[in-house]
């Protein structure tokens, strides 16, 4: 018995106007992840067929796809009623003992029974071959997909492994700002699962943290790719900002005033780069620069709307998802970023935009902020710079 893949859209045939756009994003973004693979697709409106000679493979290259709702292996086989009565069997000749129902699709009108009909009667022959199996309509624990098609019918178990979310692309570009914390990445990931694009920005001050630093925002990036293929790394020389803000600025405004000026440099590479939007990390209340006064503060000075989709999250939930996506061992390993190097014993928890403002008067920021933009170094999986620091 032949099985193919079927890769199911979900959310995304809700938004009608769209829809084409959406199903060639996704496919586009399909084909990528199986580079290197014999396979052929069949595409409709609704879904994908995927046939290939590594069905675990697709599938397993796909599960890192968002955009997939469905993901399954499902049985092909020539449209005949006793072909599905006697897939059915062999399909539930590893489960025997379960609760389950049938659920039927027609979409082929001319086949010889309703889709109420299929369920019904398949559901029979399954009880009469496994005296175990039980019909629970509300709460099975197995579900026997049955769609029924022109030459074909389809079948497959409740066995999803689709990662849901909209395919990358399809809301265009975002600028991620990523350190080597656990909770950008984290950010990232979720951004990218609602059909943003990213490249990621990272500032560094070397000497005063490390090339390790560097690579392992890399790592971090690499792991993002999975997800966001096109993803590139701004590397921003930070140094001579942190620097003059260090000796110009009452410690107690460091944080603030630095992080202030990372906001106008990412605003301008996002500009730049064509990006819309701004992601980061930031979580309401986890540390002096996060409260909801801070916030204003710092936001205060680019235009671009900033996305901050863990700002509500519980660091545990953070956790939990860096997990998911892959990135947690890397996050914690121990190299400093900037921010840490020069972190005061007491930064301001409730800062003033006024004196913000007057302190920033005392340091030509400018001109900084324009080479900073200017001298960033761009990377991506191909560069030289990044290979030679592997
Ligand atoms: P994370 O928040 O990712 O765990 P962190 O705790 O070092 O890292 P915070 O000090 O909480 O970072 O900063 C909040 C957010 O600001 C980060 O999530 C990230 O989006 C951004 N950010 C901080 N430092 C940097 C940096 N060196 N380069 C790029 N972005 C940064
Ligand atoms: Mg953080």
């Amino acid at each position: 018995m032949k099985e193919v893949v079927i890769v199911k859209y979900g959310e995304l045939t809700t938004k009608k106007g769209n829809r084409n756009q959406f199903i060639n994003i996704l496919r586009r973004n399909v084909d990528k992840k199986l580079i290197g693979l014999d396979y052929k697709i069949f595409a409709n409106k609704v879904r994908m067929f995927i046939e290939s000679n590594d069905n675990d493979e697709v599938i397993s290259r796909l599960e890192s796809v968002f955009g997939i709702h469905d993901l399954v292996l499902a049985y092909k086989v020539q449209l005949s009623y006793e072909n599905i009565a006697a897939t059915s069997i062999e399909i539930f000749k590893d489960i025997k003992e379960a609760t389950f129902k049938v659920n039927t699709n027609r979409a082929n009108k001319n086949f010889l029974m309703d889709s109420m009909e299929v369920s019904r009667n398949i559901g029979g022959v399954l009880l009469e071959e496994y005296p175990n199996l039980k019909v629970d309509v509300k709460n099975p624990e197995a579900i026997l997909n049955i769609e029924i098609r022109d030459d074909y019918a389809y079948l497959y178990t409740n066995n999803n492994r689709g990662l849901g979310g909209y395919p990358v692309g399809v809301q265009g570009k975002g600028l991620l700002m990523l350190s080597g914390g656990i909770d950008s990445p984290v950010a990232g990931y979720l951004a990218t699962k609602r059909g943003i694009s990213l490249d990621a920005i990272y500032f560094e001050a070397i000497p005063h943290t490390s090339l390790m630093a560097r690579k392992k925002v890399l790592d971090l990036m690499e792991i993002l790719r999975n997800y966001n293929y096109k993803i590139k790394l701004h590397v921003i020389p930070f140094t001579e900002i942190q620097e003059a803000i260090y000796k110009n600025i009452d410690h107690e405004y460091l944080i603030t005033i630095m992080r202030r000026m990372m906001y106008r440099i990412s605003e301008r590479v996002a500009l730049e780069i064509g990006a819309k939007i701004i992601v980061n990390g930031e979580s309401i209340g986890q540390v002096a620069s996060q409260t909801l006064e801070s916030i204003g503060v710092i936001n205060e000075v680019v235009k671009m709307p900033v996305l901050r989709p863990v700002a509500c999250l519980d660091k545990e939930e953070i956790i939990a998802i860096a997990k998911k996506l892959g990135s947690y061992e890397t996050s914690i390993l121990p190299y400093e970023d900037c921010c840490t190097v020069f972190v005061p014993k007491h930064p301001v928890i409730k800062p003033v935009l006024e004196k913000c403002i007057g302190y920033e008067e005392n340091i030509d920021f400018e001109d900084m902020i324009e080479r900073a933009v200017l001298n960033r170094l761009v990377l991506n999986t191909e560069s030289k710079e990044k290979n030679n620091l592997l």
